[in-house]
C-alpha cells in the first residue's frame, strides 16, 4: 500500500496544502494557541518557532511501539521546541531549551530519504504540530526524491482540528498523546486549560481520516490511529475519563498506556508530581481500559 501523500503529490493537492498552511502562518493559527504571530515575517509565537525546521536529531529508532519499530526501526526526526509547556517534560532540553539546528527544507527532505535508505518502516515526526508546514514543504522535495514509507504524526495532542483537516492525506499514521481530561491539571502542568477539548476535537478528526490502526502481515503499522497516555500519580490526568473518550471513539482504538512518568524538569515544584505512579495506580488504569472494552492495549512499564 502506497502512502497517501503520493496521490496528494501527483494531483497537485500537496502544493495546495503547502500554500494554505503558509497562509495560516501569516498570522499563525496552526495550533490551538492561535498566537497570530507573523511567522512568515520572521516573528515567533508561543512555540518560539519560525518558518524553517529546527531539528534536534534524526535516528533509526528501535524504542518505539513494535508495530512502528519492526525489524529495521522507526525513522524518528525530533523537532525542536513544542507548543506545550509541560513542567515534567522528559525532553525539556529539546522542547523548552531549544537544543537543535535550523536546517533547510532540502536538508529536512534528505533526512527523510536517508532514514528510508536505512530501511526504516516509517518517518516518525516527533512534535510536528508547530512544524507541520516544514514537513509538507520538505515532502514536496522528498516525494520526487523517492520517499515511499508512511509518515507518522507523533504529537502531544494539543492540535487544531482545523489544521488536521487541512493536512488530510499527508500522514497515514497519527500517534498523538492524550495527556489529560482534567482542565485544571492541563493548565497547571502544560499551560493549556483547553487541552482536553482540543485533543478530543483533534482525535475525532484524526480517526475520521485514518480509522483504527491497521497492521500488516509483518506486524508493521500501515495506517490509522495509535494513542499514547502517560499514567500520572494521584490520577492527575483523569485517566479513567481519557479511556472513556477513547472507547467512545472506537473500541478498537490502539492505546499505549505508559507507566514511565518520573519527576523531571520542574515537576518537583508540584507536591502531587514528586513521585512515580504506583504499581496499584497503573494496574487500576489497565483495569479501566479493560472494563471500557478497549481490546488493543499496549503497556509500557
Ligand atoms: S504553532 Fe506556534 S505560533 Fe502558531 S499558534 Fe501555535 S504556538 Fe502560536
Amino acid at each position: 500500500m502506497e502512502p497517501s501523500f503520493i496521490r496528494l503529490y501527483e494531483t497537485g493537492r500537496l502544493a495546495e496544502i503547502e500554500a494554505a498552511l503558509r497562509e495560516r502562518m501569516a498570522r499563525c493559527e496552526l495550533c490551538p494557541h492561535r498566537c497570530m504571530a507573523e511567522r512568515a515575517a520572521g516573528k515567533t509565537g508561543k512555540c518560539r518557532s519560525g518558518m524553517l525546521p529546527v531539528v534536534s536529531s534524526f535516528n533509526q529508532h528501535f524504542g518505539e511501539e513494535s508495530c512502528l519499530a519492526g525489524r529495521h526501526g522507526s525513522g524518528t526526526i525530533f523537532m525542536t521546541h513544542c507548543n506545550l509547556f509541560c513542567i515534567f517534560c522528559q525532553n525539556y532540553d529539546i522542547s523548552h531549551l531549544g537544543h537543535g539546528d535550523e536546517v533547510s527544507y532540502e536538508e529536512f527532505a534528505s533526512m527523510m530519504l536517508a532514514l528510508q535508505a536505512r530501511g526504516c518502516h516509517n518517518i516518525n515526526i516527533v512534535t510536528p504540530t508547530h512544524m507541520v508546514y516544514a514537513v509538507v514543504r520538505a515532502l514536496l522535495v522528498a516525494v520526487p526524491g523517492g520517499l515511499r514509507v508512511p509518515l507518522v504524526y507523533n504529537s502531544g495532542g494539543y492540535d487544531s482540528a482545523d489544521t488536521i483537516r487541512l493536512i488530510e492525506g499527508v500522514f497515514d499514521i497519527y500517534m498523538p498523546d492524550f495527556k489529560y481530561m482534567d482542565t485544571d491539571t492541563a493548565k497547571r502542568l502544560s499551560g493549556a486549560d483547553d487541552y482536553p477539548l482540543r485533543a478530543m476535537e483533534a482525535l475525532r478528526e484524526m480517526h475520521r481520516q485514518v480509522g483504527d490502526l491497521e497492521i500488516d502481515g509483518r506486524g508493521i503499522a500501515r495506517r490509522g490511529l495509535l494513542v499514547r497516555h502517560l499514567v500520572l500519580p494521584n490520577n492527575l490526568a483523569a485517566t479513567d475519563r481519557v479511556i472513556g473518550f477513547l472507547a467512545s471513539l472506537s473500541k478498537n482504538t490502539y492505546l499505549n498506556l505508559m507507566d514511565q512518568y518520573r519527576p523531571e524538569y520542574r515537576a518537583r515544584e508540584c507536591a502531587d508530581l514528586r513521585r512515580r505512579a504506583t504499581i496499584a495506580e497503573f494496574d487500576e488504569a489497565v483495569e479501566w481500559a479493560r472494563r471500557a472494552g478497549l481490546s488493543r492495549l499496549d503497556k509500557w512499564r
